[in-house]
């Protein structure tokens, strides 16, 4: 008999969840991870509870609060002497909810009887998983089924080398103990938007830098030119088009040079962050030694039951690409383990939500207006702006607007883009008339409480049907 059901390489949001849903259905788990503190203690919960998600989320609250107090209390008949922000106490904040989190997801496993195995996992066979400890002690475990977790690093490039003092990546850039004068950032995706932010907030000279002409690329336009829109008004300066060449170091600067729209140009910051993608991680893992197969841009492959070539192993979450976000990760995690367990488990992709935590939040579902066009796809939109919202005129956050895109003969829902407060929360009403391959109609017919930004949805729904109350 084998010393486990399954064992599990990676605890982000991807293998952790695999490892207690396996444990839920009475296999036997292990969770292999590498991961560790500042001070070398063994941590769960992988890059998102570590060093992505839920740090950057804590930094973005914290950001919010200090900005929005600036620009807004006296909206309120809030007025206020001397504010100022104390850097090493909002990160403390956001330490402490990481451990909080990441000490949360250990009590799961016990709870659960995962067996949690610190240190570097490598596959040693079909059925065998060696692991290193810290201590450099190497114990080997066979198992029947193995699930790859190891998710993805941050992308490096050569003409702009992390040191993390001048020039960091995410994670340094969610560490700084104070606020730079000037930051630059390379890359204008999700991850650079959201950093720029808080330290835009925080007083930063922010300029990011983007190779692409489009401003954030996959969503719908009318909220991409939005959203930029906003982020010019709060201060960030971001050019598109813009190819960054080199970064060097001196004299306490980065000077970046990039070709842009104006020729070849440089920009001088204090400190530079790299948000320029990430790269699946199997580093290590000896994957192509037991039949894995590896694709060029280093994603492990699978089926659509995230199988690999080998029956008994799959891989989930960012490390055999597609979104590379936690929810993905973590339902796969959920589908493999019901699979191995003998279910017959399935998931759609489609009706993955994508969330950019910029203020006000970016949030779709489904096809965009573009995507629809060049499939030939015939739609009808309903548009409502927050503007013409009650409760969001109450929150004195009238900016954005809920899009809805459904199929011109059948009404089924195909798309829904918002930009607005609390967009990562009113996408869910999307996706699960999505799930349910609801109609316009069907949300159109549906009661939303009042006030609520909620009903910023219904009206997009009227919208499709040309019958919108508010606007
Ligand atoms: P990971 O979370 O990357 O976990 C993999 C784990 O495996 C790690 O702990 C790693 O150390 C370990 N590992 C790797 N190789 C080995 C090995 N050989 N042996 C043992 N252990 C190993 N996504 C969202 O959905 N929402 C967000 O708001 C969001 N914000 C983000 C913000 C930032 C700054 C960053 C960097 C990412 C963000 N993401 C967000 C993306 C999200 O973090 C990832 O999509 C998610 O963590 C992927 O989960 P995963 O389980 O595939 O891998
Ligand atoms: P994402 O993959 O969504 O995290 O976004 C990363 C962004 O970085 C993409 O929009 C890329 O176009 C951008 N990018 C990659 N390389 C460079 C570069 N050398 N200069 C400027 N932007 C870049």
């Amino acid at each position: 008999m084998a010393d486990y059901n399954v064992i599990i390489i990676g605890a982000g949001p991807g293998g952790y969840v695999a490892a207690l849903r396996c444990a839920q259905l009475g296999l036997k788990t292990a969770c292999v991870d590498k991961s560790v503190t500042l001070e070398g203690k063994p941590t769960l919960g992988g890059t998102c509870l570590n060093v992505g998600c839920i740090p950057s989320k804590a930094l973005l609250d914290s950001s919010h609060h200090y900005y929005h107090l600036q620009k807004h209390a006296a909206d309120h008949g809030i007025q206020h002497q001397g504010l100022s922000i104390d850097v090493a106490t909002m990160q403390a904040r956001k330490d402490k909810i990481v451990k909080t989190l990441t000490q949360g997801i250990a009590g799961l496993f016990k709870k659960n009887s995962v067996t949690h195995l610190p240190g570097i996992g490598r596959l040693v066979g079909t059925n065998e998983v060696e692991v290193k400890g810290s201590d450099g002690q190497v114990n080997t475990f066979s198992t029947d089924h193995i699930i790859i977790a190891t998710g993805s690093i941050p992308t490096a490039i050569p003409i702009a080398t992390v040191d993390n003092k001048y020039i960091v990546d995410s994670t340094g850039a969610l560490a700084f103990d104070s606020v730079p004068k000037r930051l630059g950032l390379i890359g204008a995706g999700a991850i650079g938007l959201e950093l720029g932010s808080v330290w835009n907030r925080l007083g930063s000279e922010v300029t990011i830098l983007e190779a692409l002409p489009d401003f954030l690329a996959a969503a719908d336009r009318k909220i991409a030119d939005a959203a930029f829109k906003e982020l010019k008004k709060q201060g960030l300066t971001i050019h598109l088009d813009a190819k960054v060449s080199s970064a060097t170091v001196s004299n306490e600067e980065v000077t970046v040079s990039y070709s842009g729209k104006k020729g070849d140009q440089q920009l001088v910051v204090d400190k530079l962050v790299v948000a320029v993608g990430r790269k699946p991680n199997t580093e290590g893992l000896n994957a192509p030694a037991v039949g894995i197969q590896i694709d060029a841009r280093g994603f492990v492959q699978v089926n659509e039951h995230r199988q690999t070539a080998i029956p008994n192993i799959y891989a989930i979450g960012d490390v055999i690409g597609g979104p590379m976000l936690a929810h993905k990760a973590s339902e796969e995690g959920v589908m493999v383990a019901e699979r191995i367990a003998g279910q017959k488990s399935e998931m759609t992709y489609h009706t993955v939500p994508w969330v950019i935590y910029i203020h006000p939040e970016i949030a779709w579902v489904g096809q965009t207006e573009e995507q629809l066009k060049t499939a030939g796809i015939e739609y009808k939109v309903g548009q409502f702006p927050f503007a013409a919202s009650g409760r969001a005129r109450a929150h004195g956050e009238t900016n954005g607007m809920v899009r809805m895109l459904a199929d011109a003969q059948t009404d089924q829902i195909l798309g829904v883009h918002i930009f607005g407060m609390s967009a990562s929360e009113l996408i869910a009403e999307a996706v699960v008339a999505m799930e349910f391959e609801g109609s316009a109609e069907d949300l159109a017919r549906t009661i939303h409480a009042h006030p609520t930004l909620s009903e910023a949805v219904h009206e997009a729904a009227l919208g499709v049907a040309g019958r919108m109350i508010h606007a």
